[in-house]
Protein backbone atom coordinates (compact mmCIF):
# COMPACT_ATOMS: atom_id res chain seq x y z
CA UNK A 1 0.00 0.00 0.00
CA UNK A 2 1.36 3.23 -0.77
CA UNK A 3 1.69 6.11 1.90
CA UNK A 4 0.14 9.13 1.75
CA UNK A 5 2.62 11.89 2.47
CA UNK A 6 2.70 15.55 2.50
CA UNK A 7 4.85 17.46 -0.40
CA UNK A 8 5.33 20.59 -1.72
CA UNK A 9 4.64 19.90 -5.49
CA UNK A 10 5.57 22.14 -8.28
CA UNK A 11 3.59 21.98 -11.04
CA UNK A 12 5.94 23.25 -13.85
CA UNK A 13 8.78 25.86 -13.68
CA UNK A 14 7.66 29.26 -12.02
CA UNK A 15 4.66 27.43 -10.39
CA UNK A 16 3.67 28.08 -7.08
CA UNK A 17 4.71 25.27 -4.31
CA UNK A 18 1.23 23.53 -3.49
CA UNK A 19 1.21 21.50 -0.29
CA UNK A 20 -0.23 18.30 -1.03
CA UNK A 21 -1.18 15.07 0.16
CA UNK A 22 0.75 12.80 -2.51
CA UNK A 23 0.99 8.63 -2.91
CA UNK A 24 4.72 6.93 -1.69
CA UNK A 25 5.25 3.64 -2.74
CA UNK A 26 7.46 1.54 -0.12
CA UNK A 27 11.21 1.11 -0.47
CA UNK A 28 12.79 -1.61 -3.23
CA UNK A 29 16.00 -3.65 -3.24
CA UNK A 30 18.44 -1.40 -2.48
CA UNK A 31 16.11 1.56 -1.17
CA UNK A 32 14.97 3.01 2.04
CA UNK A 33 11.61 4.70 3.43
CA UNK A 34 13.12 7.96 5.38
CA UNK A 35 11.23 10.57 7.53
CA UNK A 36 12.42 13.92 6.39
CA UNK A 37 13.23 15.86 9.74
CA UNK A 38 15.13 19.01 8.23
CA UNK A 39 15.38 19.85 4.51
CA UNK A 40 17.57 22.93 3.63
CA UNK A 41 16.66 25.58 0.72
CA UNK A 42 19.47 25.70 -1.45
CA UNK A 43 20.42 27.74 -4.71
CA UNK A 44 20.38 24.70 -7.12
CA UNK A 45 16.91 24.03 -6.18
CA UNK A 46 16.01 27.66 -7.34
CA UNK A 47 18.08 26.68 -10.41
CA UNK A 48 16.00 23.78 -10.87
CA UNK A 49 12.40 25.73 -10.17
CA UNK A 50 13.13 28.77 -12.23
CA UNK A 51 13.87 26.13 -14.99
CA UNK A 52 17.09 26.98 -15.50
CA UNK A 53 18.67 23.54 -15.45
CA UNK A 54 16.44 21.10 -17.23
CA UNK A 55 13.89 19.03 -15.24
CA UNK A 56 10.92 17.19 -15.44
CA UNK A 57 7.83 18.26 -13.63
CA UNK A 58 5.66 17.98 -11.60
CA UNK A 59 8.68 17.43 -9.17
CA UNK A 60 9.28 17.68 -5.64
CA UNK A 61 12.71 19.67 -5.28
CA UNK A 62 14.77 19.13 -2.12
CA UNK A 63 18.08 17.72 -2.29
CA UNK A 64 19.57 18.98 1.23
CA UNK A 65 18.33 17.30 4.16
CA UNK A 66 18.66 15.43 7.78
CA UNK A 67 16.23 12.11 7.78
CA UNK A 68 15.48 8.83 9.98
CA UNK A 69 15.15 5.49 8.49
CA UNK A 70 11.75 3.95 8.59
CA UNK A 71 11.98 0.73 6.45
CA UNK A 72 14.37 -0.93 4.59
CA UNK A 73 13.80 -2.48 1.40
CA UNK A 74 15.16 -6.03 0.27
CA UNK A 75 18.53 -6.60 0.65
CA UNK A 76 19.42 -3.69 2.54
CA UNK A 77 21.71 -5.10 5.23
CA UNK A 78 23.94 -1.04 5.84
CA UNK A 79 21.33 0.68 7.53
CA UNK A 80 18.37 0.00 10.15
CA UNK A 81 14.93 1.32 11.04
CA UNK A 82 16.21 4.18 13.47
CA UNK A 83 19.41 5.49 11.43
CA UNK A 84 20.10 8.95 11.39
CA UNK A 85 20.95 9.68 7.52
CA UNK A 86 21.82 12.31 5.30
CA UNK A 87 21.57 11.88 1.41
CA UNK A 88 24.27 13.35 -0.74
CA UNK A 89 23.95 14.30 -4.93
CA UNK A 90 26.99 12.36 -5.48
CA UNK A 91 26.41 8.75 -4.66
CA UNK A 92 29.15 6.43 -4.50
CA UNK A 93 28.34 2.76 -6.59
CA UNK A 94 32.10 1.42 -5.04
CA UNK A 95 32.78 -0.39 -8.37
CA UNK A 96 33.03 2.38 -11.42
CA UNK A 97 36.45 3.98 -12.52
CA UNK A 98 35.56 7.04 -10.56
CA UNK A 99 34.90 5.12 -7.04
CA UNK A 100 37.99 3.94 -7.94
CA UNK A 101 39.89 6.62 -8.48
CA UNK A 102 41.78 9.20 -5.86
CA UNK A 103 41.42 12.19 -8.20
CA UNK A 104 37.94 12.45 -7.76
CA UNK A 105 34.51 12.11 -5.61
CA UNK A 106 32.36 11.25 -8.12
CA UNK A 107 30.66 8.20 -8.93
CA UNK A 108 29.84 7.45 -12.82
CA UNK A 109 26.17 7.48 -11.47
CA UNK A 110 26.59 11.08 -10.44
CA UNK A 111 25.62 11.91 -14.14
CA UNK A 112 22.86 9.68 -14.02
CA UNK A 113 21.07 11.09 -11.09
CA UNK A 114 21.31 14.19 -12.84
CA UNK A 115 18.23 13.20 -14.48
CA UNK A 116 14.79 12.21 -13.46
CA UNK A 117 14.92 8.29 -12.55
CA UNK A 118 11.65 6.54 -12.17
CA UNK A 119 10.00 8.12 -9.04
CA UNK A 120 8.71 6.45 -6.43
CA UNK A 121 5.87 9.57 -5.73
CA UNK A 122 2.58 9.88 -7.66
CA UNK A 123 -0.36 11.95 -7.56
CA UNK A 124 -3.58 10.63 -8.81
CA UNK A 125 -1.96 7.83 -10.47
CA UNK A 126 0.65 10.15 -11.83
CA UNK A 127 4.01 10.25 -11.51
CA UNK A 128 5.70 12.94 -9.87
CA UNK A 129 9.43 13.40 -10.59
CA UNK A 130 12.24 13.52 -7.33
CA UNK A 131 14.37 16.27 -8.15
CA UNK A 132 18.22 14.19 -8.64
CA UNK A 133 16.72 11.11 -7.32
CA UNK A 134 16.05 12.41 -3.88
CA UNK A 135 12.96 14.92 -3.41
CA UNK A 136 13.17 16.17 -0.06
CA UNK A 137 10.61 18.83 0.01
CA UNK A 138 7.67 16.10 1.44
CA UNK A 139 7.62 14.75 5.05
CA UNK A 140 9.03 11.18 3.74
CA UNK A 141 10.77 10.10 0.94
CA UNK A 142 12.83 7.01 -0.55
CA UNK A 143 16.59 7.07 -1.49
CA UNK A 144 19.15 4.65 -2.96
CA UNK A 145 21.12 3.45 0.06
CA UNK A 146 24.41 4.56 -2.14
CA UNK A 147 23.18 7.80 -1.86
CA UNK A 148 23.02 8.31 1.91
CA UNK A 149 25.60 8.45 4.58
CA UNK A 150 24.70 7.29 8.04
CA UNK A 151 25.98 9.88 10.97
CA UNK A 152 25.84 9.87 14.99
CA UNK A 153 22.51 10.17 16.23
CA UNK A 154 23.19 12.73 18.96
CA UNK A 155 23.57 15.90 16.72
CA UNK A 156 20.49 18.34 16.03
CA UNK A 157 18.50 17.47 12.66
CA UNK A 158 18.78 21.48 12.16
CA UNK A 159 20.96 22.80 11.26
CA UNK A 160 23.18 19.40 9.68
CA UNK A 161 20.77 19.14 6.75
CA UNK A 162 23.11 21.98 5.87
CA UNK A 163 26.19 19.72 5.36
CA UNK A 164 24.30 17.88 2.74
CA UNK A 165 25.14 20.30 0.38
CA UNK A 166 26.34 24.14 0.83
CA UNK A 167 27.87 23.50 4.26
CA UNK A 168 30.31 20.66 2.51
CA UNK A 169 30.61 22.22 -1.10
CA UNK A 170 31.79 25.41 1.07
CA UNK A 171 33.96 23.33 3.59
CA UNK A 172 35.47 20.66 1.15
CA UNK A 173 36.45 23.41 -1.87
CA UNK A 174 38.81 24.62 0.88
CA UNK A 175 39.80 21.43 2.56
CA UNK A 176 39.12 18.31 0.12
CA UNK A 177 39.18 19.85 -3.05
CA UNK A 178 42.19 22.96 -3.06
CA UNK A 179 43.70 20.96 0.13
CA UNK A 180 44.73 24.76 1.56
CA UNK A 181 48.41 24.46 3.39
CA UNK A 182 48.85 26.17 6.85
CA UNK A 183 50.30 29.58 6.31
CA UNK A 184 48.60 29.88 2.81
CA UNK A 185 47.33 32.64 1.46
CA UNK A 186 43.25 32.62 0.68
CA UNK A 187 40.55 35.03 -1.49
CA UNK A 188 36.86 34.10 -1.25
CA UNK A 189 34.54 35.69 -3.94
CA UNK A 190 31.45 35.88 -2.65
CA UNK A 191 30.02 35.66 1.08
CA UNK A 192 27.10 34.12 1.10
CA UNK A 193 27.21 30.37 2.35
CA UNK A 194 28.85 28.73 0.40
CA UNK A 195 31.92 31.41 0.52
CA UNK A 196 31.69 31.78 4.59
CA UNK A 197 32.09 27.86 4.40
CA UNK A 198 35.26 28.22 2.31
CA UNK A 199 36.45 31.03 4.64
CA UNK A 200 35.85 28.64 7.78
CA UNK A 201 37.02 25.71 5.55
CA UNK A 202 40.63 27.86 5.37
CA UNK A 203 40.83 28.81 8.87
CA UNK A 204 40.16 25.02 9.94
CA UNK A 205 43.53 24.25 7.49
CA UNK A 206 45.08 27.06 9.36
CA UNK A 207 45.69 29.73 6.09
CA UNK A 208 47.56 32.56 7.16
CA UNK A 209 46.09 35.02 4.91
CA UNK A 210 42.06 34.98 4.56
CA UNK A 211 40.29 37.83 1.83
CA UNK A 212 37.04 37.65 2.02
CA UNK A 213 35.22 40.14 -0.79
CA UNK A 214 31.34 41.10 -1.08
CA UNK A 215 29.97 44.32 -2.39
CA UNK A 216 27.70 43.82 0.87
CA UNK A 217 29.60 45.68 3.77
CA UNK A 218 27.38 43.81 6.18
CA UNK A 219 29.15 40.72 5.50
CA UNK A 220 32.16 41.90 7.01
CA UNK A 221 31.45 41.11 10.50
CA UNK A 222 30.45 37.59 9.82
CA UNK A 223 33.52 37.11 7.58
CA UNK A 224 35.82 38.18 10.04
CA UNK A 225 34.05 35.89 12.67
CA UNK A 226 34.44 32.93 10.64
CA UNK A 227 38.02 33.46 10.44
CA UNK A 228 38.65 36.12 7.56
CA UNK A 229 41.71 38.37 7.79
CA UNK A 230 40.74 41.06 5.46
CA UNK A 231 37.43 42.69 4.27
CA UNK A 232 37.69 43.82 0.62
CA UNK A 233 34.36 45.27 -1.10
CA UNK A 234 35.34 45.84 -4.37
CA UNK A 235 33.18 49.07 -4.87
CA UNK A 236 35.60 51.07 -2.56
CA UNK A 237 39.22 49.67 -4.69
CA UNK A 238 40.04 51.43 -8.12
CA UNK A 239 42.03 48.16 -9.37
CA UNK A 240 40.72 44.75 -7.78
CA UNK A 241 42.80 42.84 -9.15
CA UNK A 242 46.30 44.78 -8.45
CA UNK A 243 44.91 45.46 -5.09
CA UNK A 244 44.53 41.96 -4.32
CA UNK A 245 48.06 41.17 -5.47
CA UNK A 246 49.55 43.52 -3.19
CA UNK A 247 47.35 42.20 -0.58
CA UNK A 248 48.76 38.98 -1.13
CA UNK A 249 52.62 39.91 -1.56
CA UNK A 250 52.18 38.68 -5.55
CA UNK A 251 48.84 36.71 -5.75
CA UNK A 252 47.10 34.52 -3.88
CA UNK A 253 47.67 30.82 -3.24
CA UNK A 254 44.28 29.33 -3.77
CA UNK A 255 41.36 31.71 -4.51
CA UNK A 256 37.77 30.69 -4.72
CA UNK A 257 34.63 32.35 -6.95
CA UNK A 258 31.74 31.54 -4.85
CA UNK A 259 28.77 33.98 -6.89
CA UNK A 260 28.71 32.22 -10.61
CA UNK A 261 30.00 34.75 -12.57
CA UNK A 262 32.40 34.69 -15.52
CA UNK A 263 33.76 38.06 -14.92
CA UNK A 264 34.60 37.59 -11.03
CA UNK A 265 35.76 33.77 -11.90
CA UNK A 266 38.21 35.52 -14.19
CA UNK A 267 39.26 38.25 -11.80
CA UNK A 268 39.63 35.62 -9.26
CA UNK A 269 41.88 33.38 -11.73
CA UNK A 270 44.11 36.51 -12.16
CA UNK A 271 44.71 37.54 -8.52
CA UNK A 272 46.30 34.03 -8.13
CA UNK A 273 49.93 33.64 -7.57
CA UNK A 274 51.44 33.74 -11.57
CA UNK A 275 53.89 30.31 -10.76
CA UNK A 276 51.72 28.52 -8.65
CA UNK A 277 48.60 30.15 -7.96
CA UNK A 278 45.13 27.93 -7.73
CA UNK A 279 42.04 29.38 -8.88
CA UNK A 280 38.84 27.19 -7.81
CA UNK A 281 35.52 27.77 -10.08
CA UNK A 282 32.44 26.76 -7.13
CA UNK A 283 29.77 29.23 -7.87
CA UNK A 284 27.38 27.83 -10.68
CA UNK A 285 27.26 30.24 -14.02
CA UNK A 286 24.37 30.32 -16.18
CA UNK A 287 24.17 27.83 -18.61
CA UNK A 288 25.39 29.18 -22.13
CA UNK A 289 28.10 31.21 -19.91
CA UNK A 290 31.91 31.28 -21.24
CA UNK A 291 34.58 31.98 -19.23
CA UNK A 292 38.46 33.46 -20.90
CA UNK A 293 42.05 33.94 -20.17
CA UNK A 294 45.14 36.12 -21.66
CA UNK A 295 47.00 32.97 -22.28
CA UNK A 296 50.04 34.58 -20.70
CA UNK A 297 48.41 34.54 -17.48
CA UNK A 298 48.32 30.48 -17.47
CA UNK A 299 51.86 30.09 -19.36
CA UNK A 300 53.96 30.40 -15.92
CA UNK A 301 52.13 27.76 -14.26
CA UNK A 302 48.74 28.94 -12.66
CA UNK A 303 45.64 26.90 -12.60
CA UNK A 304 42.40 27.26 -13.55
CA UNK A 305 40.03 24.48 -12.30
CA UNK A 306 36.47 23.91 -10.13
CA UNK A 307 34.80 21.05 -7.45
CA UNK A 308 31.61 19.39 -7.66
CA UNK A 309 30.00 19.13 -3.69
CA UNK A 310 33.24 20.67 -2.42
CA UNK A 311 35.36 17.47 -3.95
CA UNK A 312 33.75 15.23 -1.06
CA UNK A 313 33.18 11.92 -0.86
CA UNK A 314 29.56 10.67 0.77
CA UNK A 315 32.19 9.21 3.20
CA UNK A 316 33.12 12.44 4.74
CA UNK A 317 29.89 13.68 5.61
CA UNK A 318 30.01 11.81 9.02
CA UNK A 319 33.55 13.51 9.72
CA UNK A 320 31.55 16.93 8.76
CA UNK A 321 29.05 16.50 11.50
CA UNK A 322 31.54 15.39 13.87
CA UNK A 323 33.33 18.75 13.45
CA UNK A 324 30.12 20.57 13.99
CA UNK A 325 28.68 18.53 16.80
CA UNK A 326 32.73 19.22 18.15
CA UNK A 327 32.22 22.79 17.41
CA UNK A 328 35.31 22.94 14.96
CA UNK A 329 33.00 24.56 12.63
CA UNK A 330 29.65 26.98 13.07
CA UNK A 331 26.94 26.18 11.18
CA UNK A 332 24.13 28.05 13.34
CA UNK A 333 24.83 31.23 12.79
CA UNK A 334 24.23 30.19 9.00
CA UNK A 335 21.07 28.48 9.69
CA UNK A 336 18.95 32.67 9.50
CA UNK A 337 15.58 30.67 8.89
CA UNK A 338 13.42 28.08 10.00
CA UNK A 339 10.20 27.55 7.58
CA UNK A 340 7.30 25.39 7.71
CA UNK A 341 6.70 23.08 4.32
CA UNK A 342 3.83 25.76 3.33
CA UNK A 343 6.74 28.81 3.76
CA UNK A 344 8.83 27.00 1.17
CA UNK A 345 7.99 29.57 -1.62
CA UNK A 346 8.27 32.48 0.78
CA UNK A 347 11.61 31.12 1.72
CA UNK A 348 13.32 31.65 -2.00
CA UNK A 349 11.66 34.94 -2.05
CA UNK A 350 13.63 35.28 0.63
CA UNK A 351 17.08 33.62 -0.72
CA UNK A 352 16.37 35.66 -4.17
CA UNK A 353 16.07 38.93 -2.17
CA UNK A 354 19.42 37.79 -0.54
CA UNK A 355 17.89 38.58 3.08
CA UNK A 356 18.73 34.78 4.36
CA UNK A 357 21.93 32.59 4.30
CA UNK A 358 20.08 29.44 4.62
CA UNK A 359 16.21 28.69 5.37
CA UNK A 360 15.61 25.09 6.90
CA UNK A 361 12.45 23.71 6.70
CA UNK A 362 11.42 21.74 9.98
CA UNK A 363 9.15 19.36 9.18
ZN1 LIG B 1 22.47 22.12 -3.01
ZN1 LIG C 1 30.81 4.73 -8.73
Amino acid sequence: MPLNVRAAVVHGPNQPFVVEEVQLEGPRAGEVLVQVKTTGLCHSDLHAYEGKVPWQFPAILGHEAACVVVECGPGVTQFKVGDHIIPFLIPHCGKCAYCQSPKTNLCVEAFARLRPRESRFSLGGKPITQLWGLGTFAEYTVLPVDTIAKVRDDAPFDPICYIGCGATTGLGAALFAAKVERGSSVIVFGLGGIGLNVVQGARLAGAKTIIGIDTNPEKESIARRFGATEFVDPRKVEKLTSHLMKLTGGGADYTFECIGLPLVMRQAFECTNPAWGTSYVVGVAPSGSEVSAIPGNLMMGRHWTGCYMGGARLSRLPEIVDWYVDKKIDLDSLVTHRLKLEQIGEGFEMMKRGESIRSVVVL
